[in-house]
């Protein structure tokens, strides 16, 4: 059971969830980390009296040191200040870092031997062979927060041998605009696509959601959590978000979590397995639910998830490749820059790379996403 815990990216979304279960369950926070957001953290500072707080921002930090002086916090600045947050040796290391931003962290928690919580889903999209090769390597566990992840992750429970897995499905709300034409998506606006159904989420994923590419960078995920076959992955639009993913056994049998969508219970999970304890989510009424449906993904209208399907099957550095074209093209649409229909275009075109596919090191990782983000072909 852990006692001690970082929160990478304990202002965004994840992290102040993260913060909510710490509460409640009486751990002791060790060290909290954000990029800019100075006035936001500085709260849970003086709340949460860490060891340390890490702003990657640095004069963001510094601005930070400044107004925390009177308490006994230190404050570290710049991406090495948060690294050095996850290598803390904590008990655990909640990764709630959005992109690729999160990777180094993740291989610093992993490298330390803390157990690594992680949301940061394009830590395993980027470097998912090396993530989990130094996991291996060091016996340090990764427990899935994201939460069809968390209810595969669940729904294994139990499970002795992979290869009484059949398939894994992950469910995936639609987004906002489920059931549009192509032509009815070019003129999508940011603050149409900013406003999800079911889950209230950091700006980065919720795009992501409504073009389907979280879907796609879920299967990455999935691969490399669970070490299953592209193929052996399917997706399954589920509009009320209940059902939260399946694993389908060598006999036909089908199990899932559910849940009501709150992300307090995969977070919770995470960071009390095996264990489970009363948490602040509210029950699921099933009696009280209208009818939950199902159906199959228009894969046509929304590329994302055969495009990352397909990263998978080039292998090597191309779902890295792909992930930055989101990355960049996903913030551009938000910046009112491209249309929201230009990103799948511009994450399928990182697909024309030539990109080795076989084993990378982390310097190819980044060289990749460098080049990707500047449109530049370069040999790795
Ligand atoms: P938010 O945008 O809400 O939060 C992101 C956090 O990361 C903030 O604390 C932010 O700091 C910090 N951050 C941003 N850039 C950097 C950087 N360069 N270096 C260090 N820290 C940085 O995102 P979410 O919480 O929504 O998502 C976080 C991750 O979890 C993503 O990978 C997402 O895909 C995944 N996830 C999220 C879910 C959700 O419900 N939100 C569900 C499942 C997965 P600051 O506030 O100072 O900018
Ligand atoms: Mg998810």
């Amino acid at each position: 059971m852990i006692k001690s815990l970082c929160v990478l990216g304990s202002t965004g979304s994840i992290g102040t969830q993260a913060l909510d279960v710490a509460r409640m369950r009486g751990f002791k926070i060790t060290a909290l980390t954000a990029n800019g957001r100075a006035d936001i953290i500085e709260k849970q500072a003086r709340e949460f009296l860490p060891e340390y707080v890490a702003l990657a921002d640095e004069k963001k930090a510094a601005e930070l040191k400044i107004a925390l002086a009177d308490t006994p916090v230190k404050v570290l600045s710049g991406s090495g200040g948060v690294e050095e947050c996850a290598s803390l040796g904590s008990d655990a290391v909640l990764n709630g870092i959005v992109g690729i931003a999160g990777l180094k962290p993740t291989l610093a928690a992993i490298n330390s031997g803390s157990a690594l919580a992680l949301a940061n889903k394009e830590s395993l999209v980027t470097a998912g062979a090396l993530v989990m090769k130094t996991a291996a390597e060091k016996g340090t566990p990764i427990l899935p927060v994201d939460s069809e992840h968390s209810a595969i992750f669940q729904s294994l429970q139990g499970c002795r041998d992979k290869k009484q897995i059949k398939r894994l499905i992950l469910t995936a709300s639609g987004g906002p605009f489920y059931g549009r034409s192509l032509a009815e998506l070019k003129d999508i606006t940011p603050e149409q696509a900013l406003n999800h159904p079911n889950w209230s989420m950091g700006a980065k994923i919720t795009i992501d959601s409504a073009t389907m590419m979280n879907k796609g960078l879920e299967l990455i995920e999935a691969v490399w959590l669970f070490g299953v076959a592209p193929d052996d992955v399917d997706v399954l639009i589920h509009r009320q978000s209940i059902v939260h993913s399946l694993v389908e056994y060598a006999d036909n049998s089908v199990i899932a979590q559910l849940g009501v969508p709150d992300m307090r219970i995969p977070i919770q999970y995470a960071l009390t397995y095996p264990d489970r304890f009363e948490s602040p989510v509210s029950r699921l009424d099933l009696a009280e639910c209208a009818a939950l449906t199902f159906s199959k993904p228009d894969n046509e209208t929304f590329r994302c998830i055969d495009i990352c399907r397909e990263a998978l099957r080039k292998g090597g550095l191309y779902p890295a490749a792909v992930n930055a074209a989101n990355e960049k093209a996903n913030a551009m649409f938000r910046k009112g820059l491209i249309g929201f229909t230009d990103i799948q275009d511009r994450v399928e075109k990182a697909l024309e790379y030539s990109l080795p596919a076989g084993e990378y090191s982390l310097d190819d990782v980044f060289e990749t996403d460098a080049s990707v983000r500047e449109e530049r072909q370069v040999g790795i």
